[in-house]
């Protein structure tokens, strides 16, 4: 007998890579430990030229999938060049070898994926003609006045469980069709690998209900919300004492510029200092402050140890260089190196 595999990976779009996916039936002595590389025509999916057009996948991490069932799996791959080394579009390698070098500081990372639903050109719950009543009642409203899409968001938040995903909660947004769902806390290649993936169940799931789904961080213009993706981020120290939140803290403001460079394109447009954002030309942080760049959450405050929340990546950003860049910059700060 045999089972069918989807290989799952991320392509060459620019500014904002895609995930693509195909199917390999896999004859069923073959343990979904020991799945082949396979490889795809990167000439289609902006990664090669089409005279040099073979690229390779490595499968990283695999999950049942919950919507073929049985012994079908989801399996996320990396992107190699045919001499086996990583594709320059391969961001999951670098955060590998980052977080293999910090392994010691135990960093996790819970982040929140805020996205847009969309039907005939417009999101979801919006009239034909105009707009819907200004923002106010839909964050975590109830009512069909209110959210918009709620069977796709309780179906995709059942295959991400099925799945096992890290899945760690869901809300509806400030904006009609605008919804969030939480990822982690789990090390920087996992919450990379269950990110990727539960966006790619999202995708799929929304097809069957003739909806598309967005991480557009600014899907429409003007006084509406745009989609994010706040990273909450802590190490071993930071979990046991305040003193190390405040140095996280300060870390990452001597590199606020690369860091923001590095959170998502047209993240100018979404961090206008307007709708609960800090501007990107600035940085701060503080306790509960939700206009701050990074925020202490009060219990942390209280409690005197904890996480804290980068509230400035785009939706569209990539968990692998945003896991690895904040890595980075608060464990190499820690070291003193
Ligand atoms: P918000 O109040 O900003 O909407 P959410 O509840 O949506 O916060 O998301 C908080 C996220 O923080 C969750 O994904 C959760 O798993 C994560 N988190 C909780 N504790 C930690 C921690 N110690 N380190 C990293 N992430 C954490
Ligand atoms: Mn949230
Ligand atoms: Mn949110
Ligand atoms: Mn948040």
């Amino acid at each position: 007998m045999v089972y069918k595999a989807e290989y799952i990976w991320i392509d060459g779009t620019e500014p904002t890579a895609r995930l693509r996916s195909k199917t390999k039936i896999v004859k069923d002595d073959v343990s979904h430990g020991d799945l082949p590389i396979w490889g795809f025509d990167g000439s289609s999916t902006n990664q090669a030229p089409g005279d040099n057009s073979d690229c390779v996948l490595k499968p990283v991490a695999v999950f049942p999938d919950p919507i073929r069932g049985g012994d079908d799996v989801l399996v996320m791959c990396e992107v190699l060049l045919i001499d086996m080394t990583p594709h320059p579009t391969n961001t999951r390698a670098a955060t590998a070898a980052i977080a293999e070098k910090y392994a010691d500081q135990e960093t996790w990372f819970g982040i929140e994926q805020e996205y847009t639903f969309f039907k005939d050109g417009r999101p979801l719950g919006f009239p034909v003609n105009g707009y819907p009543a200004p923002q106010g009642f839909y964050y975590c409203g109830v009512g069909a006045d209110e959210v918009f899409g709620r069977d796709v968001v309780e179906a995709h938040l059942e295959a991400c469980i099925e799945a096992g995903i890290e899945i760690s909660g869901i809300n509806a947004e400030v904006m009609p069709g605008q919804w969030e769902f939480q990822v982690g806390p789990a090390g920087p290649v996992e919450v990379g690998d269950h990110l990727w993936m539960a966006r790619w169940l999202l995708y799929r799931i929304a097809e069957e209900f003739g909806i598309t789904a967005t991480v557009d961080p600014k899907p429409v213009k003007g006084d509406w919300n745009g989609a994010g993706c706040h990273t909450n981020v802590s190490t071993k120290d930071m979990r046991e004492n305040y003193d190390a939140i405040i140095a996280a803290c300060e870390a990452l403001g001597s590199k606020a510029e690369e860091h923001v460079k590095a959170y998502g394109a047209g993240i100018e447009d979404r961090l206008t200092g307007a709708h609960e954002t800090a501007p990107w030309t600035e940085f701060s942080y503080g306790v509960s402050n939700r206009g701050a760049s990074v925020r202490i959450p009060w219990q942390v405050a209280v409690d005197k140890k904890g996480y804290i929340e980068d509230r400035r990546p785009n939706a569209n950003m990539d968990p692998y260089v945003v896991a690895g860049l904040i890595t980075n910059t608060i464990c190499s700060a820690a070291a003193g190196s």
